[in-house]
């Protein structure tokens, strides 16, 4: 079975040169229009920075083996093994034809790295190819925070793998784009973690709080949202004035209402497809009338409203908000009750 001939100091030299373009696309990508920048950009940055990564990676895999030939039937795609009769009643796997000329895809290059003990924050890349997949269909204004979210989350990752599986110092790997990096991933988590800081004054229904940090910007995507400073001289919160309460994107100075993203991101979390026999696991509640209420918990995330009557006292069925009226009876056994006071 003939494989392909592989030329890992290529595959290195490629890869680091689509994350230098990736990083000259971000920085671009960051910079308005009329100041010289291309916020088009922002889609190439991603596009680089993620065949960047994934050539590094293979990269490491071709350089785990001693032989060549072993280096390339690891990154090219093997034939597929087909069974065939071998004449005697019995079957024999044999692959069918030669080594792909494609390399592998994300998912085998996970199978690799398990295989050879490599470790990988996959977290990161798998958002980085979802990233670069929703991409596509967006404009790539309304994901330019996003984006530079992604560069400073993708930096420790890739500092990690330079370093440690690599053996490498990233900064002399990577040039001038190290530095640019550097500086991306510090402003993001300094920022990050005074919008973290101004959110404790504000006043979030404490069950709503993992949902904060799941909202983004409706205009650039960035997760980099501060409370809007008035509102908290105002002395508002989240909890009570939450139809008023704003936020303020600390990416693009996008203005608008907190809670419904926080809302929002809650529901996405316990999305279901009826197709597939799935339940709802949010209702409006009946307390407060938010979308909050999570069914499995029988209780409301915002406002912390219960159940008076959790189950039927007669066939300790769990009851659910619509029942609460039966007074502790299941639809049934009300149904019962009524009947048999009535005959
Ligand atoms: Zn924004
Ligand atoms: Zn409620
Ligand atoms: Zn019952």
């Amino acid at each position: 079975m003939a494989t392909l001939d592989l030329d890992a100091d290529k595959l290195q030299e490629n890869a680091l040169t689509s994350i230098r373009l990736g990083i000259e696309d971000f920085q671009r990508s960051q910079v308005a229009l009329d100041q010289g920048g291309d916020p088009a950009r922002a889609l190439s940055a991603v596009r680089n920075l993620f065949a960047g990564v994934l050539l590094l990676f293979k990269y490491k895999i071709a350089i785990s083996v001693d032989e060549p030939s072993d280096a390339s039937s690891l990154i090219f795609n093997p034939p597929e093994v087909l069974p065939h009769s071998d004449g005697n009643g019995g079957v024999e796997w044999k692959p069918s034809g030669n080594f792909k000329r494609t390399t592998i895809d994300v998912a085998t290059i996970q199978k690799r790295f398990k295989g050879f003990n490599i470790d990988v924050d996959w977290k990161i890349i798998n958002k980085l190819q979802d990233c670069r997949n929703h991409l596509e269909h967006l404009h790539p204004a309304n994901t330019l925070g996003e984006v530079a979210g992604f560069v400073a989350e993708l930096f420790p990752v890739l500092r990690d793998f330079v370093q440690i599986q690599l053996n490498k110092q990233p900064a002399e790997l990577l040039g001038a784009a190290w530095p640019t990096m550097l500086e991306s991933h510090n402003f993001y988590v300094k920022i990050s973690a005074e919008c973290a800081a101004a959110w404790a004054n504000a006043d979030i229904p404490e069950q709503m709080q993992p949902w904060l940090y799941a909202c983004r910007c409706e205009e650039c995507g960035s997760s980099l949202l501060s409370p809007h400073p008035e509102d908290l001289e105002e002395g508002y919160g989240v909890d009570r004035q939450d139809d008023i309460f704003r936020y303020q994107c600390m990416a693009c100075s996008h203005v608008d209402l907190i809670a419904p993203l926080m809302i929002d991101a809650l529901n996405d979390a316990y999305d279901y497809d009826p197709r597939d026999g799935g339940e709802p696991g949010v209702e409006d509640c009946y307390e407060c009338g938010r979308s909050t209420f999570i069914i499995q918990e029988q209780e409301c995330s915002w406002c912390h409203a219960t159940l008076d009557y959790s189950q039927c006292k007669v066939c300790e069925e769990p009851l659910n908000q619509d029942d609460q009226m039966n007074g502790g009876l299941c639809g049934y056994h009300l149904h019962v009750y009524e009947k048999m006071r009535d005959d």
